[in-house]
């Protein structure tokens, strides 16, 4: 008998290479299960309704909300996010393994329901290294620019009470800290206690 599903949450700041590097682990492992979120932000170029997001109007979303079919949802920079509740709580019972990307007061809001899941924040190694990131991809205002740093600023220390951080530096390494914190959180008793229950 397999025991339950881990819950595992990366946040990160805009700039943080979150994104890549979620793609990188999702590559690299299976019987794992990406959550969807919802979203009444517009689609960007080459997202695709279904797999990107649920793109839904501020109207169904809060009709969702209503029906508590949310895990958590926040609004962020002017739109809404939201992870669906059910799709989760199914694929954890059937033992699979869940990976969110959320920012960090959903992340906090999931930690209330569920104690055992695993928050992961992920950074470039040092703050002046995110501000040039965010300058050089960016062909945003200067002001657009300062809003980002500054919820960052806000993201850094509310992620305090994260378990994990990853430094999202050299390519790969980011990746190879994740699957180790995956493979050590499969190991944990709470996960195997079924073998010891065979004696
Ligand atoms: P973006 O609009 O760039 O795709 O996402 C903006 C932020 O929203 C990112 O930090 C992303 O992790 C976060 N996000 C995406 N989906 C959800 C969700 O379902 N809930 C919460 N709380 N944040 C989300």
């Amino acid at each position: 008998m397999k025991g339950k599903g881990k819950l595992f949450i990366i946040s990160g700041p805009s700039g943080s290479g979150k994104s890549t590097l979620l793609a990188e682990v999702l590559e690299k492992l299976d019987n794992e299960y990406f959550s969807v979120s919802v979203t009444t932000r517009a689609p960007r170029p080459g997202e695709i309704d279904g797999v990107n997001y649920l793109f839904k109007t501020r109207e169904e979303f809060e009709g969702m909300i209503t029906n508590g079919e949310f895990l958590e949802y926040t609004e962020y920079a002017g739109n809404y996010y939201g992870t669906p509740a059910e799709p989760i709580l199914r694929k954890l019972e059937e033992g699979k393994d869940i990976f969110l990307d959320i920012e960090v007061v959903g992340a906090l809001q999931v930690r209330k329901k569920i104690p055992e899941a695993v928050l992961i924040f992920a950074v470039p190694p040092s703050f002046s290294e995110l501000e040039r990131r965010l300058r050089k991809r960016s062909t945003e205002s200067e002001q657009k620019i300062r809003e980002r740093l500054e919820v960052a600023r806000r993201e850094y220390k509310q992620a305090v009470s994260y378990d994990y951080i990853v430094i999202t530096d050299k390519p790969g390494d980011a990746c190879r800290e994740i699957l180790s914190i995956v493979t050590a959180e499969q190991c944990r008793v709470s996960q195997r206690e079924h073998l010891l229950r065979e004696v």
